[in-house]
């Protein structure tokens, strides 16, 4: 059985002050919740996650990691830096990366494919934007961002990856796939993962990104394959995050 997960994405947003407000809220405001829950913060402020998340429920992860071990790269971050902090987990591919940063298909394989060998579980974003999917290739461009993945990943390894559909046309819009939708690509994600067999398939934790909030967060993750959310705006208000948390 797959854990829920429920992760925020604080993309570019926070302070010392303002993160040490939003985790004590969240800290204290968690009761009994039935998911595994998760925030990834700005590389920056992971040092006072891991001080102020110490001994809670709350695990801390990064945004982004570099395809490379360590060396000469400037403004680059390793999966063992990640490590070092404390993080368990990284997002990559996130739709906004690859678009504003042109990160391909191949390069966000080969970052989680270091997360994966440093002991961090890499977070793969998929997802088509409003024209791709208009024109009826959701499927073909969410199948591509995966298979770059498993191409360069054994089979333990990719029993050791999430994977985030996030529609970009969904994200941070207020616009959200409907549960149906969301369900049929994670339906389709889950026969591709089963290529490496069945067992796999149903290990791998799909979660849904896109304006993911209270209101609409109980529906889609009350789908079979759906297990858990990305949430990005509404991780940043504890009160949604937490009422999120409890609808999982
Ligand atoms: C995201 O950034 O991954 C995301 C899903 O954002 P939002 O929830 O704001 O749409």
């Amino acid at each position: 059985m797959r854990r829920t997960l429920i992760a925020g994405n604080w993309k570019m947003n926070g302070s010392l002050a303002a993160n040490a407000a939003l985790l004590a809220e969240i800290r204290t405001g968690l009761s009994g919740q039935s998911c595994d829950v998760l925030v990834c913060a700005p590389a920056l402020y992971l040092s006072q996650c891991a001080d102020l998340l110490a001994g809670s429920d709350i695990a801390w992860g990064g945004q982004d990691v570099s395809m490379h071990a360590s060396g000469a790269y400037t403004g680059e971050i390793s999966a063992t830096m990640l490590l070092d902090l404390g993080c368990r987990f990284v997002i990559v591919g996130h739709s906004e990366r690859r678009a504003y940063h042109h990160e391909s298909n191949e390069l966000v394989a080969q970052k989680a494919k270091q997360a994966l060998s440093s002991g961090l579980a890499p977070i793969v974003c998929v997802g088509e934007t409003l024209e791709q999917r208009e024109l009826g290739q959701t499927n073909q461009v969410v199948a591509a961002q995966l298979q770059a993945v498993l191409d360069l990943l054994d089979d333990v390894a990719v029993s050791g990856l999430v994977i985030a559909y996030e529609p970009v046309w969904a994200i941070g819009t207020g616009k959200t796939a409907t549960p149906q939708m969301a369900q049929d690509v994670h339906a389709f994600l889950r026969k591709q993962l089963d290529n490496r067999g069945v067992e796999i398939a149903e290990k791998v934790r799909i979660l849904y990104g896109g304006s993911m909030k209270p209101e609409n967060a109980k529906e889609l993750l009350a789908m079979v394959d759906i297990d858990g959310g990305l949430i990005g705006g509404a991780a940043l208000k504890s009160s949604d995050f937490l009422a999120i948390i409890n609808a999982a």
